[in-house]
């Protein structure tokens, strides 16, 4: 049998759960991107929206449609997305990440922040998805180091999937105000500018980025995805960006590695 070519690895500006219903820009960003990429054999995808104690992987065999929001219209609650799990990937994370303990946990389902992107790449939910969870205990190091720890995935048909955003403030946003921030702008400009440099280091360790980073990644849970999907990153591979936009405190700046 031929051997899997290696899969790009995405970084999802995922912005609100409406976009999982609604027909946008982005939406169809994310559909394009899905498009351009070989068929994967199954998803992996860490996602801004599960931070457990301790390392955890979805290992059901039909993961339920978690909605875990409030305040938006029924027809968000109504969405289902019905993707098969996968519980031979669950594994074979767990065995990848030894030694670190990887708790399979087959009663978890897919937070939004998986369903809303993939419903848009992946209509027909016919593709596995497993996800892994966000270790509340991990530096940002930790995480980038976790990333480069699932690389060999990419050779065996899995798409990995970080699914955050690279600004994310809700507390800075005032929904009547889509103009972006200045310091919103000047943050993704600048964390776009390192990773074309390849430079992680000030990524990993972005409290030396000062003042415009501190607001945009005022709790870190968004913005440690795209950590996984740097360390993914082997040096020489291209990096393209999509859905490139900042609104209010909130960014949808995508990264496609390789
Ligand atoms: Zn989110």
């Amino acid at each position: 049998m031929p051997a899997d070519p290696r899969m790009p690895v995405l970084f999802i500006g995922h912005g609100s759960p409406m976009n999982a219903i609604e027909d946008n820009g982005w939406r169809r960003g994310w559909a394009a991107a899905a498009d351009e990429i070989a068929r994967p054999r199954a998803i992996l995808c860490i996602s801004a929206h599960w931070e457990s104690e301790g390392l955890a992987v979805t290992s059901g065999a039909a993961p339920e449609t978690i909605h875990d929001f409030f305040g938006f219209p029924q027809a968000l609650f109504d969405a289902r997305y019905p993707a098969p799990g996968s519980p031979e990937l669950a594994a074979r994370t767990r065995d990848l990440l030894t030694p670190e303990p990887v708790r399979l946990d087959a009663e978890r389902g897919l937070d939004h922040g998986a369903w809303s992107v993939l419903a848009a790449m992946y209509p027909h939910a016919d593709v596995p998805v497993v996800q892994l969870s966000l270790n509340r205990q991990y530096t940002p190091r930790d995480h980038y180091a976790l990333g480069r720890a699932l690389a060999p995935l990419r050779d065996e048909g899995v798409l990995i999937i970080g699914s955050g955003d690279i600004v994310h403030n809700l507390r800075a946003i005032d929904f009547r105000q889509p103009e972006p921030l200045n310091w919103a702008i000047r943050f993704n400009d600048q964390a776009k500018r390192l990773i074309m440099a390849g430079e992680h280091a000030d990524l990993i360790d972005y409290h030396r980025l000062g003042p415009d980073a501190e607001a945009a990644i005022n709790s870190a849970e968004h913005y440690l995805p795209l950590l996984y999907v740097l360390g993914l990153w082997e040096p020489g591979e291209p990096v393209s960006f999509f859905n490139d936009d900042v609104f209010a405190a909130l960014s949808m700046t995508s990264v496609r590695v390789g």
